[in-house]
């Protein structure tokens, strides 16, 4: 069963249809908690919400194989029950509806429904790639668990690898991954506190950042209330209570963006301004963070201009010129864009009866873009006029070079978590633009340039000045790189060669933590211990029997086939498959023999 699994039914709308103006509020997940207890299914035709759904956003996709789709997952996962009681499929059924209103393509959809099958219920790889074929099977089987009995511990960060590297080749993958998950936490209610903040923390560790990363704030908004409820569930109360009872609010957002459109007529900039509230989630970080004992949320409104890009500067202009501007609000996601596909204005100004307004100006490219990230060439796939999700992608690509480097799956969630962190600075360096974890020194640095300018560095300047090689940078700070092999740079002979393990102290980037971390492993064995070697031995005969189809209910068979190969215990054995001076495949056909023929 999947471990996530709390109780579930069917939601409402999991996520505002429309992208001209998103009510969380409205549509807040407390709200659609409390409406899904009197949400009737419809019974006689359970799959219409969702192909109307998908052929509203995509009117000539196939319904057809949806619908089939869903009476396979049906019967597969016929009298298997969520914590809730209530019917397994519910469970698929709502996260394809969320992956619908996100846009998604029909394959996405049929993915979806099909997710758990493989997982929970004796439908197998093969069969799937028979009935949907190659694509909803790679898009299924990069969701699909590893085996917790089996792997132990290392499950978490196997799986979480397994499905970064089948979103290397289909980002569809973390798409369902995500609705996945979001729908596991909206029927977390079922299960006991701790558990529930067990999860809460997962999601919030790495699947809220891997969403960020990909720009999908639609669904990010709805992890990050989700997580809020489970584990602050009583700031998330004094937030709910503060948002439904503000007198006036409203009457004072639609005066403020009466006013904003005239400003902008004036200046003739066409634009649609609407009120844009934020998520709960927002409103409870800004409240922590500056330490106020009431909810901080100020009026905020959205200007999507219609036009190039550059009117959004003459929206701004508009904007101060109507009202006094905050100094030190403003902020250019345009000019330089944070990580993931975000593009837009900030500013905050004095409105209305000396009232502190946000305002976010963008295009409606940019706003597409800002809501569904790289959901946005599904949902718009005839106007793909950016690269979609270029970013994105460039930044899973290096993910994805650096786990080859990892052999050990809790190092390689460590550098994942890290690579996701929040903070960034944007650093220039031999006429390039970098971007690295805050707290990055010029050692990060000349790992991001080469891997051989990194072992090789000897010196830095940060902004023209001589600096030590652990100095944290800023943002904005210009870097240069001295190595060994510069011409003009002159080597003392003595001085010390090559990477030195005190830069494993303070570097911050993963490339430069595996580049350094591998440096030293070739040059004295042993790099990974016997545990890690046992671990990973574990693992690959897990893997290697998963290609069969197979796995192990027990580890006696294994411990047997150790002795008959004459090992002195398992361990050795795990070791020896570590090294391949033993060949997994090897392995494996000898223990399946052995456990189909036992004597
Ligand atoms: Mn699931």
């Amino acid at each position: 069963m999947d471990v996530d699994a709390g109780h579930g039914a069917a939601l409402g709308r999991a996520l505002p249809a429309a992208a001209q103006t998103v009510p969380t509020q409205e549509g807040s997940f407390t709200q659609r908690l409390r409406s899904f207890f009197s949400f009737q299914s419809n019974n006689d035709d359970p799959v219409a919400t969702l192909t109307r759904t998908h052929r509203n956003i995509h009117p000539s996709a196939d319904v057809a194989v949806v619908r089939r789709s869903y009476a396979i997952a049906e019967s597969m996962h016929r009298g298997q029950f969520r914590k809730s009681g209530d019917p397994y499929i519910t469970h698929p059924l709502a996260v394809a509806q969320i992956c619908a209103e996100l846009g998604m393509d029909t394959t996405t959809i049929v993915a979806a429904l099909l997710h758990d099958t493989v997982e929970d219920t004796s439908y197998t790889l093969e069969a799937l790639h028979g009935d949907f074929g190659p694509e909803v099977t790679h898009l299924v089987d990069g969701v699909t668990k590893f085996d917790k009995a089996y792997y132990g511990k290392a499950a978490e960060g196997e799986t979480i690898r397994k499905m970064i590297v089948a979103a290397g080749k289909d980002v569809r993958v973390l798409v369902i991954k995500l609705a996945d998950r979001l729908h596991n936490m909206r029927t977390l209610d079922a299960r006991s506190p701790a558990s529930r903040a067990r999860i809460a923390t997962a999601t919030l560790d790495v699947l809220v950042p891997l969403c960020d990363r990909l720009g999908i704030q639609a669904l990010k908004r709805d992890l990050d209330d989700v997580v809020l409820y489970h584990l602050e569930p009583d700031s998330f109360a004094r937030i709910d209570e503060h948002v439904k009872n503000r007198p006036g609010w409203d009457e004072y957002l639609a005066d403020v963006s009466g006013k904003a459109r005239l400003a902008l007529r004036h200046s003739r900039v066409d634009a649609q301004v609407t009120p844009r509230p934020r998520h709960y989630y927002s409103i409870w970080k800004d409240t922590v963070a500056g330490g106020h004992s009431v909810p901080l949320d100020l009026p905020r409104i959205a200007v999507v201009v219609d036009g190039p890009d550059t009117d959004c500067y003459a929206a701004l202009g508009a904007i101060h010129g109507r009202w006094r501007p905050v100094a030190g609000r403003f902020k250019d996601f345009i000019a330089s864009p944070k990580n993931n596909l975000y593009r837009s204005l900030h500013t905050t100004v004095v409105g209305p009866e000396g009232k502190l307004v946000e305002v976010l100006i963008r295009t409606e490219t940019m706003h597409r873009y800002s809501e569904y990230g790289v959901a946005t060439s599904y949902r718009y796939p005839k106007v793909a006029d950016e690269p979609p999700g270029a970013d994105q992608l460039t930044w899973l690509k290096r993910v994805l070079d650096w786990q080859q480097d990892t052999t050990d799956a809790a190092q390689f969630l460590d550098s994942l978590r890290c690579d996701l962190a929040e903070g960034q600075v944007t650093v220039f360096a031999h006429g390039n633009a970098y971007e690295l974890p805050s707290g990055s020194t010029p050692v990060d640095v000349a790992y991001e340039l080469s891997p051989r300018q990194g072992d090789q560095c000897l010196a830095a300047t940060i902004n023209g000045r001589l600096a030590p090689l652990s100095s944290p940078l800023r943002d904005g700070d210009v870097v240069e790189i001295f190595s060994e092999t510069d011409d003009h740079v002159e080597v003392e002979p003595n001085a010390p060669r090559g990477p030195r393990r005190e830069w494993l102290g303070f570097v911050k980037s993963s490339q430069a933590q595996m580049q350094i971390n591998r440096f030293f492993d070739e040059k004295n064995e042993p790099g990974i211990s016997i545990a890690d070697k046992v671990r990973l031995g574990r693992a690959t005969i897990g893997l290697t029997l998963r290609k069969h189809d197979r796995g192990l209910a027990s580890e006696v068979p294994l411990r047997r086939l150790a002795e008959e190969l004459g090992y002195p215990d398992l361990e050795t054995l795990l070791v020896a498959v570590c090294e391949r001076s033993l060949e997994p495949d090897a392995v494996v056909e000898q223990l399946i023999a052995l456990v189909d023929h036992p004597d």
